[in-house]
């Protein structure tokens, strides 16, 4: 007498990847859609190993000023994400400035959320909006160019200016070689 559990009506494709890494057109490795992704579906966690601030800037101290990889997320005052050291396909997804994707920060973890129905074959991206420190370069937003190739690019991964968005969760710009 018992109904049908939901379970039953799911397909084997939804096991399917809904993503995969390869080159990107935009920056290096990207992120790409395998399936159609609906709007809202959490895509991924970004993973790496929890640091202090004072940690990543140790460990990035001797970085390239010239290198704009960044695999480092900042979580909160006190914590940074590097990805660079245990970090999953979530470093490989690419900043857009009309992104289909978003940053979200629930109980310290964070997650990238689609926003939009995304399409077999589409890259996936969200934006960075990159803190601005006050010792930045004055070439900054050159090194951190945005091509992202959209009508509202607005040629930079950085936070626009002046105002920051504090409610977000920001990539930070110290970054890990390649
Ligand atoms: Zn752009």
């Amino acid at each position: 007498m018992s109904k049908k559990s939901s379970n039953e009506s799911r397909t084997p494709t939804a096991r399917r990847p809904l993503f995969k890494v390869r080159h990107s057109p935009i920056h290096g490795d990207g992120v790409f859609a395998l399936r159609r992704i609906r709007k809202g579906t959490r895509l991924v966690e970004y993973l790496g190993e929890r640091i202090s601030h004072n940690k990543a800037d140790t460990r990035y101290e001797g970085k390239d000023a010239r290198d704009n990889h960044t695999f480092l997320f900042t979580v909160d005052a006190r914590t940074v994400i590097d990805a660079g050291v245990g970090g999953n396909a979530a470093r490989f997804i690419n900043h857009g400035c009309d992104p289909n994707c978003e940053s979200t920060t629930e109980n310290r973890r964070v997650f990238i959320d689609a926003i939009r129905t995304i399409q077999p074959g589409e890259e996936l991206c969200y934006d960075y909006s990159i803190q601005r420190d006050d010792d930045d370069a004055p070439d900054v937003d050159e090194v951190f160019a945005c091509r992202c190739g959209a009508a509202n690019c607005r040629g930079s991964m950085l936070e626009p200016k002046p105002e920051p968005k504090p409610r977000r969760a920001r990539k930070t710009k110290r970054a890990a070689r390649r």
